[in-house]
């Protein structure tokens, strides 16, 4: 069950329909909103006498049944999409939303002629890691705070809102500072002190799908950033791992439209890792934007071959452009879906 207060519930008011709701068994979970307080009450039973016992107290706004056990993130609990303010535009709104830049921030030059080139082509977002998560020990780390300046720097240089990845969360303070969006990177999507720590961020987080997780899982872990009080989230399907090794990963394309169905929270795709393979990348974000994703993410680095993570699937600054060009068609038809509901 969500049990939404009214907005200026006293403390007391609160106080009595936790009491309530305890007396039938449950376990709350408080979120303070912007406006209101929300009550998580989560047990097993029928709830249907606690519901209408709740929907006689006054300072009850609504009181919901959710049987998912992601509740704040379900479709059940809100129908309306999440929208997410970023500077002037909005993720999950009416506009569609490219993300792009290099795997990792490596140098000043380097992410300024990435920003220009993602600015100029219609960019809304940098992205650039300074803290990297790397198979191998021995491989770049990230620059780490001087990653985060530069990658600042540029964004402000362009306009561009920037994103990019935190590990630990002793270090969310110190990125959140810099970033506009906090990602999570699909090695930490269950790593929940993290994803705990997130509630308290103050910035909209960009959540990737786990190598080998569910889509249920996935929600789950949404679940515990909004639980802990931060409803600015948005998922990311950057493929998952199957037998098949042609391709970096298996993109599960479908987990676009299937989580449009089960959640509010706005989608982005990632053709970049989702492929491993340059010549990959345009063919699958031209079908992100059909499925109805709510905007990519890509990698784009002015010299790939050059690039300290990620060259093979990293389009030039070209390529970058003339798929932007590419896509226009295929963003006009998605603006008349969205349109059309
Ligand atoms: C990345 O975005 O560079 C990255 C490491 O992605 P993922 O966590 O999806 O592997
Ligand atoms: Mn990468």
């Amino acid at each position: 069950m969500i049990i939404s207060m009214k907005r200026n519930s006293s403390r007391e008011e609160i106080e009595a329909v936790r009491q309530r709701i305890e007396d039938f068994g449950y376990k709350i979970h408080q979120i303070q909103g912007e406006e209101r307080v929300v009550i998580a009450a989560v047990g097993v039973g029928d709830v249907t006498p606690c519901l209408e016992a709740l929907e006689m107290m006054p300072q009850v706004e609504q009181a919901v049944r959710i049987s998912a056990p992601y509740k704040f993130v379900s479709k059940e609990f809100r129908k309306e999409p999440t929208r997410i303010p970023i500077k002037s535009f909005e993720i999950g709104g009416d506009e569609f939303v490219v993300m792009a830049g290099p795997c990792s921030v490596e140098s000043e030059s380097q992410i300024m002629q990435s920003a220009e080139a993602v600015a100029a082509a219609g960019g809304k977002v940098l992205r650039g890691g300074a803290f990297k998560p790397r198979t191998s020990p021995y491989d770049f780390q990230g620059l780490a705070e001087e990653g985060l300046k530069l990658l600042r720097k540029a964004g402000d240089a362009t306009g561009l809102a920037i994103i990019t990845e935190v590990m630990s969360d002793g270090d969310v303070p110190l990125v959140a500072e810099y970033a506009d969006i906090l990602q999570i990177g699909a090695r930490n999507m269950q790593n929940f002190a993290l994803l705990k720590s997130l509630g308290k961020a103050g910035r909209p987080i960009m959540l990737k799908r786990g190598l080998s997780s569910t889509i249920k899982e996935l929600l789950m872990s949404a679940e515990y950033v909004v639980a802990h009080g931060n409803s600015d989230v948005m998922l990311c399907e950057r493929g998952i791992r199957t037998f098949e090794t042609i391709t970096r990963n298996t993109c599960d394309i479908v987990a676009v439209p299937v989580l449009r169905e089960m959640t509010h929270l706005p989608v982005i795709l990632d053709p970049s890792h989702a492929t491993g393979k340059r010549s990959l990348v345009p063919p699958l974000a031209k079908a992100g934007v059909a499925i109805g994703a709510d905007g990519l993410i890509m990698e784009t680095h002015p010299c790939p071959e050059k690039a300290w993570s990620d060259g093979a699937q990293s389009l030039d600054l070209q390529q970058f452009g003339k798929l932007m060009r590419e896509l226009q068609p295929f963003i006009g038809l998605w603006g008349e879906q969205r349109k059309g509901g």
